[in-house]
């Protein structure tokens, strides 16, 4: 699908959104000539559906799917756009359908200023309750767009150390034996691995793993065990084994089992299916010791910064994660990622029609480009 097919908003057409999307060097680094107010015109939000073609059958300990649908975003303001993304795994309930329904219902064209970010944000959140992936295909745009005018990365506009930026894990699915061996030694340009867990050979992956890899991993259960002294033996089992952490062990309405797990685990618990937005935070004290912030749960990079801000004042871990999303969407995480413990941003890499450039994973590290925006260029095709 091209470009031209983004789905038309208000009064634009759509060979002015091309031209848009085509910002050059020059462009950007005009860009203050053009600040809010300057250039004039309001805000034109385009979209259209896409689905990811992953690149291995991906199974966690509740599903396995092949393809994950997507909705690619832009917002185009005085001859320069900015791009976003919303990404629907099924677990959180959002399809092409709910995300198109909602953003036919945004009026941007209302707003003539893209630095109203608060104003902006708080209109798109007012829309309708929820659909936090669709709220976060604006906000990420909208990110895009204000780090492109002003000609800076947004890790740059928060005052963020680039070379802080932790190394990524690249996750493992639930397999067999031989399958998961084979994705270890893939994955050997990784320093951190993810190993999802949650079925009934537990024991045996991590033991695959460790056949093959002695770099640190960590756990995703997603909700999969449902008896605490058996995730404690996993916990003490994992932590022998060098793990450093396990995400969402049992399911989230399990709240006593989970803190009981937390106080006697000798790894953190990270919260994950648990936690969706910045409201429900709090509710997590006692409970977990970690949380894992991802964008399309929460709503996009303004809603991230503002729970990593919160979390560390409750003295909590943090991990940065992803949906599998084009590099549009891991690159936004990633402006954040030298705030957090840990990262979990391989998105980009488990698919295999991704139409952006941005971050890179460079000797296991996040690399942020030094780019304006969020840091990423459409692909040439
Ligand atoms: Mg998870």
């Amino acid at each position: 699908m091209k470009k031209r097919d983004f789905i038309k908003i208000g009064g634009l057409a759509a060979g002015a959104i091309i031209a848009g999307c085509k910002a050059s060097p020059a462009d950007v680094s005009s860009g203050r000539s053009r600040v809010a107010g300057k250039g004039g015109g309001t805000l034109k939000l385009s979209y259209r559906p896409y689905e990811l073609q992953l690149r291995h059958v991906f199974t966690v300990a509740t599903n396995s799917r092949t393809t994950t649908p997507v909705v690619l975003t832009s917002i185009e303001y005085d001859g320069v756009t900015g791009f976003g993304e919303a990404s629907m795994p099924p677990y959180l309930g959002e399809s092409h359908e709910s995300v198109l329904n909602f953003l036919s219902k945004v009026d941007l064209e209302q707003f003539t200023d893209p630095f109203l970010m608060e104003d902006i944000l708080a209109y798109v959140e007012g829309v309708m309750p929820g659909n936090y992936a669709a709220k976060a295909s604006i906000d990420i745009a909208l990110h895009d767009l204000t780090g492109k005018l002003l000609g800076q990365p947004w890790f740059r506009i928060w005052g963020l150390d680039p070379r802080k930026a932790p190394v990524t894990s690249f996750t493992i699915g639930i397999d067999t034996a031989d399958v998961v061996r084979e994705k270890t030694l893939e994955a050997s340009a990784f320093r951190q691995l993810k190993i999802k867990m949650g079925r009934d050979n537990d024991k045996e992956m991590i033991d695959v793993v460790r056949s093959v890899t002695d770099v640190p991993v960590f756990v995703d259960v997603n909700q999969g065990w449902k008896d605490r002294n058996y995730a404690l033996e996993m916990a003490n089992y994992l932590s022998e084994r060098g793990a450093l952490f396990i995400e969402q062990p049992m399911p989230k309405e399990q709240v006593e089992d989970i803190a009981w797990l937390t106080e006697r685990s000798p790894l953190p618990i990270v919260a994950d299916e648990a936690l969706q937005t910045v409201s429900q935070l709090l509710g997590m004290r006692g409970i977990y010791s970690g949380i894992n912030i991802k964008l399309m749960k929460c709503g996009g990079m303004h809603a991230a910064y503002k729970m990593i801000t919160m979390a560390r004042q409750m003295d909590m871990k943090i991990l940065i994660g992803c949906m599998t999303e084009t590099s549009c969407a891991v690159s936004a995480a990633a402006q954040l990622s030298p705030l957090v413990d840990w990262a979990d941003l391989d998105g980009n890499l488990l698919i295999s029609n991704d139409i952006y450039d941005g971050m890179t994973v460079v000797d296991g590290k996040i690399f942020l480009p030094d780019m304006p925006g969020i840091g990423i260029t459409e692909k040439k095709s």
